[in-house]
């Protein structure tokens, strides 16, 4: 057995969902929505199926799909990108990753990795024989330093694997940070992997700025996105990669031992899908912002200490403020005696070394939420 994996634990995300099934408790741990996605998007699947679209599909993607990423992204962020040299089609934006970090980095090379990260990030690092350098993002904001990018970078710094807006403290860098994360990258000539899928669930009238547009970045960026997060629709496992045409070539080999390809009736869809109007993307953000807004006035109402969700669909609690000190069990409490799963937070953390923080997923019908209060309401 390869002790990397062997020694693994089952992913936070799936304990905790079994734990909701087994117990009947109110989900807000694994983020997803409980809107079934857009009828179109999914009627467009259903169709492809029925219409034939069911054999291997190119394995760079579907070019209609590839066409629609890159307009896409041209209306949205201003980016231009050539479908054909510069756009590959992944299974999920969890392939991306591990494919990005397969093509670019070399057993010994340093990754620089930003805690709290996603928790595929650092298995994936490791199992690709680099070397992780770990720079602390400090609450309440989660800002870059520049003294501690300078720690983190070395002259055997490969690649940076960054994620804006950031799960789990649904935070959002500024470009203040953007700029200088892109001066590191370019002092270090490393690659950066920006996991950018939670680019469409922004609020407060915010705008997703992309680390690919900043100087500099363009020839050294390998942008991820996910039309699980883009349309609610995430079992689909439809994600992209946006790169240089040198890259996204390196990126191709690796795609063909991975997965080869993606559905083609998803791809279908979600190409028919990225050209929806403009207000199809803001009422789906009104939407996700009026619940956060309602769950988290529902647990400031109850006590608990809110920290602000600026994107993304998660709110985290810090619990610490009411002298908890493991998020874990706290949340098997939540879960066993309380009937609501939500995600501890030291799960994002190499060595868990932050324990007092609670992620809960607010992409819920009001009645969920409201059901979720309930429960919580009997904690404090
Ligand atoms: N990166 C981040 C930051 C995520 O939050 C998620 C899933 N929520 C993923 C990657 C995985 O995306 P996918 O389901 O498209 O593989
Ligand atoms: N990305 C989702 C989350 O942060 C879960 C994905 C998964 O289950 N691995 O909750």
């Amino acid at each position: 057995m390869n002790p990397i994996y062997a020694d693994l634990p089952t992913t936070v995300f799936e304990t905790m969902s079994a734990l909701a099934r087994e117990t009947g408790a109110v989900n807000l741990g694994q983020g997803f929505p409980d809107d079934p996605g857009p009828l179109d998007v999914r009627r467009k699947a259903a169709e492809a199926v029925i219409e034939g679209w069911n054999q291997y599909p190119p394995m760079m993607g579907l070019p209609e799909l590839r066409g629609a990423i890159a307009a896409h992204y041209r209306h949205w962020q201003g980016l231009d990108l050539d479908p054909a040299s510069e756009v590959m089609v992944t299974s999920g934006a969890t392939e991306a990753l591990a494919g990005a970090l397969l093509a670019t980095v070399r057993p010994g090379d340093e990754v620089v990795l930003f805690e709290p990260m996603y928790d595929a990030y650092l298995p994936l690092v490791r199992r690709a024989g680099a070397v992780p350098r770990f720079v602390t993002l400090q609450p309440p904001h989660f800002r870059l330093t520049e003294e501690a990018l300078a720690a983190a970078f070395t002259d055997r710094t490969r690649a940076v694997l960054f994620n804006n807006p950031l799960n789990p403290t649904a935070t959002i860098f500024p470009d203040e940070d953007l700029e200088l994360l892109a001066r590191f990258c370019v002092r270090h000539d490393a690659v950066a992997i920006c996991d950018e899928v939670w680019e469409h669930v922004v609020f407060d009238g915010h705008r997703h700025r992309p680390l690919i547009a900043f100087p500099g970045m363009r020839e050294r960026t390998i942008k991820i996105g996910s039309a699980g997060k883009i349309f609610n629709l995430t079992g689909w496992k439809v994600g992209f990669v946006m790169a240089a045409p040198e890259i996204v070539k390196v990126l191709g080999k690796a795609h063909q031992f991975l997965t080869f390809t993606t559905p083609p009736n998803l791809q279908a869809a979600v190409a028919y899908g990225l050209g929806k109007e403009d207000s199809h993307f803001e009422d789906m953000r009104r939407d996700f912002a009026r619940a956060r807004d309602r769950f988290t006035a529902g647990l400031e109402g109850l006590g608990f200490r809110v920290i602000p969700s600026r994107g993304t669909y998660f709110v985290n609690i810090d619990i610490g403020a009411s002298g908890e000190t493991d998020d874990v069990a706290f949340c098997r409490r939540l879960v066993m005696d309380h009937g609501v799963a939500a995600i501890p937070v030291s799960a994002f953390y190499a060595e868990g070394s932050v324990r007092s923080v609670v992620r809960f997923c607010f992409a819920k019908r009001d009645e969920t939420l409201d059901a979720a209060l309930e429960r919580l309401a009997r904690v404090n």
